[in-house]
């Protein structure tokens, strides 16, 4: 099944970007890209369906986010082994393309979906990742679980909701000094100035949001300042139906 090479302008993409990996990671994501197209065509895994598309929008787009991700960690000092969450990581991305190109983190992969993360498991399993885990959980509940409340040192979550509701997804899984990236579209204005009233509820902290080069992808930072009242996240699904940080009083 599958096995094609990867189209060699990805090579060159990511070179562009100023990501190089060795033979065998690039090995790594074509069998994921193959498992990612196989497992489509049985189960809705993701609305991305042709390999370029894969590629390009899923693949690439997350290795754009690592020469960003190596400044903050080099800024951070982690001395021991750096821990990822991927929160509604769907069928991996960006966090299981993080983990291959960066093979020393050590991720946790949240997905509320049991398919996806049956799916999650077969990738970590026949790619024989190590110190991955996928977890079957909402991030409400897992920002409950003292085993994973301020364990982490990195968030991601791409294409799952709204600045207010991720910021508050995220904040209480991060330590003091941990960074979230968001990938968003450009388009970002009303969004962000809502990140902005919800991050201090959290104990976050908006610090950039530049756009990936040769993407339409914006990327935004935000830093875990301080501590988060024990009370969020707030139970399941509210915190995408009621955002933190209200209407934009101006509108
Ligand atoms: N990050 C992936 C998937 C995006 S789709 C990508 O970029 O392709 C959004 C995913 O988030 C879905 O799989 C959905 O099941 C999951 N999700 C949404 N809210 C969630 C929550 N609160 N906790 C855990 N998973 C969630």
């Amino acid at each position: 099944m599958g096995g094609q090479a990867l189209a060699s302008t990805v090579i060159a993409d990511a070179a562009a970007a100023g990501v190089y990996l060795s033979d065998e990671q690039w090995r790594l994501i074509a069998r994921y890209r193959d498992l990612v197209l196989e497992w489509n065509e049985q189960f809705n895994l993701t609305a991305i369906r042709e390999p370029a598309g894969v590629e390009q929008r899923l693949m690439l787009d997350a290795m754009r986010m690592v020469p960003v991700l190596d400044g903050w960690l080099a800024r951070m000092n982690v001395t021991r082994p750096v821990r990822l969450v991927d929160v509604g990581s769907g069928a991996g991305f960006p966090g299981l393309v993080l983990k291959i190109v960066r093979p020393d983190l050590r991720i946790v992969l949240v997905e509320a979906t049991g398919k996806k993360v049956r799916f999650l498991e077969h990738v970590i399993a026949t790619l024989r990742l190590d110190h991955a885990e996928a977890i079957h959980a909402r991030a409400e509940d897992v920002g409950h679980d003292q085993g994973y409340r301020e364990r982490f040192d990195i968030a991601t979550a791409r294409a799952v909701a709204s600045l207010p509701a991720l910021l508050e997804l995220c904040g209480p899984l991060l330590q003091t000094g941990g960074v979230a990236f968001f990938p968003k579209s450009l388009d970002l204005d009303q969004e962000l100035a809502a990140g902005h009233r919800a991050a201090p509820l959290v104990g976050m902290v908006i610090e950039e949001s530049t756009i990936l080069p040769h993407s339409s992808t914006r990327l935004v930072t935000a830093v875990k300042m301080g501590y988060t009242p024990a009370r969020f996240p707030r139970r399941p699904g509210l915190p995408a139906k009621e955002p933190l940080g209200g209407t934009d009083p101006a509108r």
